[in-house]
């Protein structure tokens, strides 16, 4: 099919155009199962107990979602290590973490079935963005406890590409292996490419040596400016890709070739926009924060899920033919939370690791700034009464102590700043502790 002068291509066609109606029908299906396999879980039997849920037989229809109470980051948190467990352990294949948790971290458990759906979904948003076995994928994000790499490469092969596992970082051996293997799709965040962007002209790197026809950004907000801007500064397709660890990570959202918002798809994930202050449900084309069920994960089934994100879904049918919703790119949270280069950090976890500490004063502040195309994270903090700032020795230790201990915690390496007791800006109200200073559309 075609429109715009697009050639759509569909991994599964059946499934991706089918009648709203049997997405539906489908949904309910699947959501009673969802609700039999949480109902195995501690946090579920007790959360959905009380709400007379006993049974998936009890969801009479898709209406009765709302009977479902919310689960949020802190329900996941109060119940590390296996509360949100529903399978025997020696059944489970795999964790992953929410990026930049490693303190009491939000863990996801799959079973071979679940690694299998969930590949199934990535490679499903790559195959509708026009890519074939044919393709070359270099998978510039890491992997590790981060779902998106393991996510990405999972998809990527599955649909037949041949995978370069290259991870983040080091931009010199990214355009080698790009020049080398004739790379033609990347993955990273958006911050990123704009990085290998600056890095591919600071080395002198021709375009006309590389291949390059796409590229999947995600992990981080990003503006439509900003994906124009790769597009052209790279000369390639830009998709945007949506997903978090709570729902497997990637492969929950994404643009196909008409780069019209993001398809969800609805035969795994059952979405909603409520209002974050009454929590009351919005209607199609409202700004709310999406609020997700994960339809297709046995061993750690989540409903309900407030994902903080904001975003509303389209209300007209996509030019592709697709009948999943799509929702429009995220564009910001209703949280505090922090993401720094594809991290995301809460600044409680910054707190939690300076004020721990004897040497440190009484304010601090964390500035987020943009060094080139990468975010840098600067801490500034007071010292104690008993530091003096005229002795350089202990200061730096002290500074490399905080920046090690702040890194070992939120993954990210931050650049620390000491300054005299009493000179950072003390708010009369509310402390306002973070000083965001990278623009919005880079
Ligand atoms: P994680 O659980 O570490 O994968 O982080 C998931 C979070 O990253 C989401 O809840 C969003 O806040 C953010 N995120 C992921 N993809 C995007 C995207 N395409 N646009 C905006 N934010 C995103
Ligand atoms: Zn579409």
């Amino acid at each position: 099919m075609s429109a715009q002068g697009l050639q759509f291509q569909y991994w599964e066609p059946r499934v991706e155009k089918m009648p709203r109606a049997a997405i539906e029908e489908l949904q309910l299906t699947r959501l009673r199962a969802a609700v039999d396999w949480a109902l195995r879980t501690p946090f579920y039997r007790e959360r959905l107990g009380k709400a007379g849920i006993k049974s998936g037989a009890d969801i009479r229809g898709l209406s009765d979602l709302r009977r479902i109470p919310f689960t949020t980051k802190h329900d996941l948190r109060d119940g590390f290590p296996y509360g949100f467990l529903s399978i025997p352990r020696d059944d489970v294949l795999r964790l992953h973490a929410s990026s930049g948790t490693t303190g009491a971290p939000t863990t996801i458990y799959l079973n071979a079935a679940d690694i299998d759906r969930w590949s199934n979904f990535v490679a499903r948003c790559i195959y509708g963005t026009g890519c074939t076995r044919a393709d070359v994928f270099q998978n510039m994000i890491t992997y590790g406890l981060f779902t998106g790499g393991h996510g990405f490469h999972a998809g990527a092969e599955r649909v037949g590409m041949l995978v370069i596992p290259s991870g983040p970082g080091n931009t010199t051996r990214q355009f080698r292996l790009m020049q080398d293997f004739g790379t033609t799709v990347l993955h990273a965040t958006p911050s990123f490419l704009l990085h290998v962007e600056s890095k591919m002209k600071e080395e002198g790197i021709a375009r006309e040596s590389i291949q390059l026809k796409k590229a999947f950004a995600g992990a981080e907000p990003y503006s439509e400016d900003t994906r124009r801007r790769i597009e052209g500064l790279l000369h390639i397709d830009v998709y945007n890709s949506y997903g978090l660890s709570e729902m497997n990570g990637p492969g929950v959202a994404f643009e196909c070739q008409a780069k019209a918002g993001l398809h969800l798809w609805e035969d795994g994930y059952i979405g909603e926009i409520i209002d974050p202050d009454t929590l009351e449900p919005l209607p199609d084309g409202e700004t709310g924060e999406l609020v997700l069920s994960c339809l297709c994960r046995e061993a750690s089934p989540i409903l309900r899920y407030r994902t903080r994100d904001l975003s509303a879904f389209y209300t007209e049918p996509c030019v592709c033919g697709r009948t999943h919703r799509r929702l429009r790119r995220i564009t910001g949270r209703t949280d505090d939370m922090l993401i720094i280069s594809g991290v995301n950090v809460f600044p409680s976890q910054i707190e939690e690791v300076v004020m721990g500490m004897k040497e440190v004063g009484n304010n601090y502040l964390i500035i987020l700034e943009k060094d080139g195309a990468l975010d840098r994270l600067i801490v500034k903090l007071e010292v104690g009464p008993d530091i003096f700032m005229d002795d350089a020795r202990p200061l730096n230790a002290l500074r490399e102590k905080i920046r090690r201990t702040l890194q070992a915690m939120i993954t990210i390496n931050p650049r620390v700043e000491l300054v005299e007791p009493g000179t950072l800006p003390v708010s009369e109200g509310k402390a306002k502790r973070v000083q965001d200073n990278r623009p919005r559309d880079v």
